[in-house]
C-alpha cells in the first residue's frame, strides 16, 4: 500500500525529500560518517545549522537584526510560560484574546506569573469565530493573539493593529501566508504543526523587549541567557532543528511562503467548496474566519459517519478524524500536503454523497 494522504493535525505532514535527507543523516551526516545523532552540537558542522536554520527564519520573515531567533525545547506550551515571564512587568498587566483552547492555555499560564486582561472571546460559542473590532489596552505591556486554532478551524485573516507590543502563538501556520513580522514583538510556534517535527519551538523576539519585568530570571527559562547562548545555552534539540531547517530549505527553493501561500489557498478553496456544495457536510465555522490549514465540517446524517470513515480509509487517506472538542472531521493542510490528496477527499465526499444523499 502507497503512503497515505497524510491530514494529520500535528505532527504533521513532512516532504517526502526532507524526509529522505533526514534519515540519510541519522546514518551519515555532512560526510562526516558519523550521525548527526552522536555529535557534538558544538562541532563545526552542528553550529552550520544552527546559524543558517536561524537566519533562513529571518529571511523568510523578512525581518533584520533586532530580533532574534531561538529553537527552544518544552513545546509551545512551554512559551504559554515564558512570554509573560520575559515580558509582563512585575505590576504590568497583559491583554489576551482567547479564541480556544491554545489561547485558553496561555491565559492560564499568564494570570500565574501577573496581571492578565482577557479583553475579548470567543468563548460563548465553542469558538467557532474569531472576536473583531475589540478595543486594545494601550497601557498593557504586550497583546498576546493566536493566528490559527487548530482545533476549531478558525483562522486570523487580519491581524489587530496593536498600539503595545503584539505577540503571536504561530504554531499552527507558520510560513502559510505572507505576514508582515515586523508588526509582532514575538512570534512563536511548536515546529511539530507545519514546519519540522516536535521537539522545538521556535521564538524569534525583538531585542530591546527584554530585560525590563524588574524580575529575576530563572537561566533556562530567560529568552536573554538564551540569545546569549546562541540558542545552545544547554544542548538543544538538534535533530528536530536539523528537520526544522531542511523542510524551511525545501520551501524556500520552492518558491518561499509566496508560493506555498497559493497553494495553500487553492487547497482550501478545494474543499471549502465542497463542504459548502456537499448536501450531506457542513462546515463548523463562520465562513469569513475559516483557517486555510485546519478545516473542521460535520456530517448532517451523523448515523452515516461509520460509511463515510469506511470510504475515506479505502481512499487511503488518514487523519482526518475531529479533535474531541469539535466531534466530526477536521482536515489539516498544512504546508507539505500536496493538493492532490485534497482532491482524494474531495471526490471521497462526493462518492459518499452519491451512495447515501
Ligand atoms: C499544538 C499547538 C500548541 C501546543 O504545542 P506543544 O508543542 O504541544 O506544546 C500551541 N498552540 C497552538 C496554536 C497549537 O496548534
Amino acid at each position: 500500500m502507497t503512503k497515505p494522504h497524510n491530514f494529520s493535525a500535528g505532527p504533521g505532514i513532512l516532504p517526502e525529500e526532507v524526509l529522505k535527507q533526514a534519515s540519510q543523516a541519522c546514518i551519515n551526516f555532512d560526510n562526516m560518517n558519523l550521525s548527526l545523532l552522536e555529535i557534538s552540537h558544538r562541532s563545526k558542522n552542528y553550529e552550520a545549522v544552527i546559524e543558517e536554520s536561524q537566519s533562513i527564519i529571518k529571511e523568510l520573515f523578512e525581518v533584520g537584526n533586532d530580533y532574534e531567533v531561538l529553537y527552544l525545547g518544552g513545546g509551545a506550551s512551554l512559551q504559554f510560560a515564558m512570554v509573560p515571564y520575559n515580558l509582563l512587568r512585575e505590576n504590568g498587566t497583559a491583554a489576551y484574546v482567547n479564541t480556544g483552547v491554545w489561547a485558553s492555555k496561555a491565559i492560564k499560564e499568564a494570570k500565574i506569573i501577573g496581571n492578565t486582561n482577557v479583553i475579548a472571546s470567543s468563548e460563548d460559542k465553542n469558538f467557532n469565530y474569531i472576536p473583531k473590532g475589540y478595543a486594545i489596552p494601550t497601557n498593557a505591556d504586550y497583546l498576546h493573539i493566536t493566528s490559527n486554532n487548530t482545533i476549531y478551524g478558525t483562522q486570523l485573516k487580519q491581524f489587530p493593529k496593536s498600539p503595545i507590543p503584539l505577540v503571536c502563538d504561530m504554531s499552527s501556520d507558520i510560513f502559510s501566508r505572507k505576514i508582515n513580522a515586523n508588526d509582532f514583538t514575538l512570534i512563536y510556534a511548536g515546529a511539530q504543526k507545519n514546519m519540522g517535527p516536535a521537539g522545538s519551538t521556535m521564538v524569534m523576539v525583538k531585542k530591546d523587549a527584554l530585560g525590563k519585568t524588574g524580575r529575576k530570571l530563572l537561566s533556562m527559562l530567560d529568552y536573554q541567557v538564551h540569545i546569549k547562548g546562541g540558542s545552545m545555552y544547554n544542548t538543544p534539540p538538534v535533530f528536530p532543528i536539523y528537520v526544522t531547517l531542511l523542510t524551511l530549505k525545501w520551501l524556500k527553493q520552492n518558491g518561499g511562503v509566496a508560493w506555498i501561500e497559493k497553494i495553500n489557498q487553492q487547497k482550501a478553496d478545494l474543499l471549502y467548496n465542497e463542504i459548502d456544495r456537499n448536501s450531506l457536510f457542513f462546515g463548523t465555522t463562520t465562513v469569513e474566519d475559516r483557517s486555510n490549514m485546519n478545516a473542521c465540517f460535520l456530517t448532517n446524517k451523523p448515523e452515516l459517519e461509520p460509511e463515510f470513515d469506511k470510504l475515506w480509509k479505502e481512499a487511503n487517506i488518514s487523519g482526518i478524524r475531529g479533535h474531541r472538542d469539535v466531534g466530526g472531521y477536521r482536515a489539516s493542510m498544512y504546508n507539505a500536503l500536496p493538493l492532490a490528496s485534497v482532491q482524494v477527499l474531495v471526490d471521497t465526499m462526493k462518492e459518499f454523497e452519491k451512495k447515501f444523499a
